[in-house]
């Protein structure tokens, strides 16, 4: 069992090209919220840092790598970050759309162990959706340091799938996966289904069975659901993969009695996606209060008071404009100091090249084009370009690992709700 390499793919149809495995090799995929350390952890199973390019047709960053275990090479795929895979942004309509048509033998699904309640939410979609899982709970020093304790056993126990704790940032620790990943793809344990309440319960029992001689190859009772619930996305994506398979009179009148029925229990199809987003929700809920123990699983009071103050109506905003303004005032400030070092240190070599083609005799036309041109350009470049970027950036950075920024995604969603964008779209502005 071993570590494998990481290349940059970049496949041209509509599905990704996992052409790199070994003859008796697989597809694993590593999903998980972002921030979890699922690359840390794609870059020490595939021995090298990740190559991005994009999934075909989207502006979605794509890392395939090879992990080798045992006598195989599988292809590693690291599925873009999301908290969900309802397909409310490119992201999530990628990795559901991933899971779905190019069916990975194996999902590593990976969390943060030291905030799993709202990691098993996407945990519990995807044991809906793959029929192999295995769960990985990453952040375990972490969490060990904040007097956080999990129960593993447990947590597999309650999910029926393997549950392995892990530390991406120590290889060492990683060897108990690769053995639970190993086992998996030889015997795959399908999760037991999630139970609904009982109005969606009967909806999923009348829907179900008719999709079952469709031949899609998904599971029944989740694609029950999104019919019922007129998943706009999927239903296109389905249409462009089978055709009109979808559009049997029979299905469609089922469906059309089947929701009218929801309707007059109270799930009209908003109240439809809600109760099945809360019912995820409150099992997460459930199941984190069930393995989580010690202080550390409580949301801890630096954070309350800090998520008071960043995020109140009254504080969140002034602090946020005050904190970019003094990164940009950094950064546009900051930088006219070494801009000047570097114009300064440019044109003293700009001298010496001068000095170096006048001995040489060198004809004007040259010095024109090699010192005048191509190096004045490149030395203005650098001098005015890199000092902000050099500032900005590791600014920017340290914002996002303090947990700043999902804090000003918070803050703006409703603005930007408002321009149909949501809060993750302030950060590029
Ligand atoms: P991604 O967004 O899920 O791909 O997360 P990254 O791999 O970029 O990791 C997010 C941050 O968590 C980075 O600063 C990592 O260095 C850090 N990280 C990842 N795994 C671990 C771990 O096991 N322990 C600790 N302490 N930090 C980790």
């Amino acid at each position: 069992m071993g570590l494998g390499n990481a290349t940059g793919a970049k496949a041209k149809t509509a599905d990704l090209d996992l052409s790199a495995r070994s003859p008796g090799g697989r597809v694993i995929a590593l999903a998980g919220n972002p921030n979890v350390g699922k690359s840390t952890l794609f870059n020490a199973l595939t021995g090298m840092n990740q190559h991005t390019g994009n999934w075909p047709g989207k502006t979605v960053a794509i890392a395939q790598g090879r992990c080798v275990l045992g006598p195989d090479r599988h292809v590693l795929i690291d599925l873009p970050g999301t908290y969900s895979l309802m397909a409310h942004s490119v992201e999530e309509e990628v990795a559901r759309n991933f899971i779905c048509f190019q069916k990975p033998d194996l999902v590593i699904t990976v969390c943060d162990a030291t905030c799993l309640e709202r990691n098993l939410n996407l945990v519990l979609q995807t044991l809906e959706l793959s029929a192999n899982v295995v769960v990985c709970v990453n952040l375990m020093d972490q969490a060990r340091r904040r007097g956080l304790q999990i129960d593993l056993k447990k947590l597999s126990g309650l999910l029926g799938v393997p549950v392995v704790g892990v530390t991406a940032r120590k290889k060492r620790s990683l060897h108990a996966l690769l053995q639970t990943a190993n086992r998996a793809l030889q015997t795959p344990r399908l999760a037991p289904a999630i139970s609904y309440p009982e109005p969606l319960e009967t909806a999923i029992a009348r829907i179900a069975p008719r999709l079952e001689g469709l031949g899609l190859d998904l599971p029944s009772r989740w694609l029950a659901l999104r019919l019922l619930e007129q998943d706009a996305s999927l239903l296109e994506t389905l249409r462009k993969r089978y055709g009109p398979v979808l559009d049997d009179p029979a299905l469609a009148e089922a469906l059309a009695l089947t929701r009218r029925d929801l309707a007059a229990q109270g799930y009209e199809t908003d109240a439809l996606a809600d109760g099945i987003v809360s019912e995820l929700v409150s099992r997460a809920e459930k199941i984190a209060g069930l393995v989580c123990s010690g202080n550390g699983g409580a949301y801890s009071p630096l954070d309350q008071r800090l998520d008071r103050i960043l995020t109140a109506k009254a504080t969140g905003f002034p602090v946020m404009l005050l904190l970019l303004l003094v990164i940009f005032w950094l950064t546009i400030t900051g930088a006219n100091y070494p801009s000047a070092w570097l114009t300064a240190l440019f044109s003293r070599v700009e001298g010496w090249f001068t000095g170096l083609f006048t001995a040489a005799h060198a004809p004007d036309w040259l010095y024109g084009i090699l010192i005048l041109g191509a190096w004045r350009v490149l030395a203005w470049v650098v001098a005015v370009m890199l000092p902000p970027m050099a500032i900005f950036f590791p600014l920017f950075t340290l914002l996002e690992d303090v947990g700043y920024l999902p804090r000003i995604a918070y803050n703006l969603d409703r603005p930007f709700q408002r321009c149909r964008a949501c809060g993750k779209q302030a950060l590029t502005m």
